[in-house]
């Protein structure tokens, strides 16, 4: 976050560029990244790996906007998608589907066959009901889907327990108990082609321990496979890694790809990650305007033109926030709930912030790359953001602002 965006003088700049004047030019709410971040991020995943096979799969659901599906494909990078709707998005964004791994508990046949017709390089299967499936669908179109079981590695990934994925209790992957049998019977599937063994453990990990378990157990797997004659091609160690929003302190790229790396030392199979959150997170803030300063008998409220619906973390997973003013003022401070004109009590961004402010100030809610734009809904009926991506002092727009005639352009009047 501190090099993107920085304050020169008073006013806070992404890049080269004052927020003022893309608020100016493109209205708020309005989501701004910084291209330069996306890069560099990106880059550090690539130098951590060294010599190492390897392939980097964005976690499309982070931020599915084509401008960054784009920018990622064009640095070499795979995609992690979740649905068939991800998929249809990594190839409109000009990607190839030969890098794509496909994701999620409950893939449909119409999303098996979109798969299987782009090609992609691998289904991360999370159950032996969908292995058969996979195997059915295959065989009606003369195909053979590569296949990853997602195994769940029993794992305490120390995060919230809405994004913690890898315990016993979590409905993805498949038990670690059973995968041994479950790859044996992937084996026997005539349409099927095991590829790789997969784990994602959950999302915001601030420690590398968890990541360094999950890939021990794996590996004690991939060991046990071999012995067996199960050859593999990858091992995908999921996504996870957590970025600073408040005052964690998670391990830098480097010393997490290594400790990685240090855990699969003794293999030579491609390693694979999914990062969605380290990517992004960190790239984009989410900039809004102060429509009113009201001041209530027990509370100061800074009511602003974003809400739980462009923003949801706060709301969500009370997830904490920055918010920095765009204008810094010589004045003193007053503390503000920061929140947004929707229906709600859970309507927050940010409490007890400190900000000198005066209507009409804009302000910069920061960390807001990764599951910002990409949670957002219409609650309120409130056309979605605009989005805008910046490098040095160029300026674009990267979504246009939803209208409010899209909302309801598929609605009918019911006739009797
Ligand atoms: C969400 C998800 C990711 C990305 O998680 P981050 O915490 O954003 O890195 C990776 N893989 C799978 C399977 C996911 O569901």
């Amino acid at each position: 976050m501190a090099d993107y965006f920085s304050y020169q003088d008073s006013r806070l700049c992404v890049e080269q560029v004052p927020l003022a004047d893309i608020a100016q030019q493109f209205g708020t709410p309005c989501y701004v990244y910084s291209h330069t971040a996306l890069v560099d991020g990106y880059r550090q995943f690539e130098s951590a790996f060294a010599e190492r096979k390897h392939l980097i799969c964005y976690a499309v659901k982070a931020n599915p906007n084509l401008a960054i599906l784009h920018q990622f494909a064009w640095l070499g990078a795979g995609f992690d998608v979740v649905s068939g709707g991800e998929l249809q998005r990594v190839l409109a964004a000009g990607a190839g589907a030969g890098k794509v791994v496909f994701s999620g508990v409950g893939k449909t046949e119409a999303e098996m066959r979109l798969a299987l017709d782009t090609k992609i390089l691998c289904f991360n299967v999370e159950s032996g009901v969908e292995l058969l499936r996979l195997n059915k669908v295959a065989g009606s179109m003369g195909k053979i889907a590569p296949v990853s079981l997602r195994v769940n590695p029993d794992v305490d990934a120390m995060t919230h327990p809405y994004i913690a994925t890898g315990l016993r209790q979590n409905k993805f992957g498949v038990a670690y108990t059973e995968a041994l049998d479950l790859y044996r019977k992937a084996a026997e599937l005539p349409h099927l082609r095991v590829a790789g063994i997969g784990c994602h453990i959950g999302s915001q990990l601030t420690e590398t321990g968890p990541f360094v378990a999950a890939a021990e157990k794996i590996r004690a797997l991939v060991e046990k496979l071999s012995a067996e004659g199960v050859i593999l091609e990858h091992i995908d160690l999921g996504g996870g890694l957590g970025i600073r929003y408040h005052d964690e302190t998670p391990p830098s790229t480097t010393d997490y790809i290594g400790a990685l790396l240090t855990a699969m030392q003794s293999r030579s199979e491609k390693i694979i990650v999914e990062p969605g959150r380290a990517l992004v997170g960190n790239a984009g803030v989410l900039l809004t305007r102060v429509e009113y300063l009201k001041h209530g008998e027990e509370k100061n409220f800074a009511i602003v033109d974003a809400a739980m619906n462009d923003l949801m973390r706060p709301s969500l997973y009370d997830a904490w926030h920055h918010i920095q003013p765009v204008l810094r003022r010589a004045m003193p401070m007053q503390q503000y709930e920061v929140v947004g004109p929707v229906c709600e009590t859970g309507d927050f961004l940010g409490h007890a912030r400190e900000l000198a402010i005066v209507q009409g100030d804009l302000l910069a809610v920061m960390s807001a790359g990764a599951y910002g734009m990409s949670m957002s809904s219409n609650y309120n009926s409130r056309p979605r953001a605009a989005e805008v991506m910046v490098s040095g002092n160029v300026v674009q727009l990267i979504r246009e602002r939803e209208t409010v005639h899209q909302l309801f352009a598929g609605e009918k009047t019911f006739l009797l």
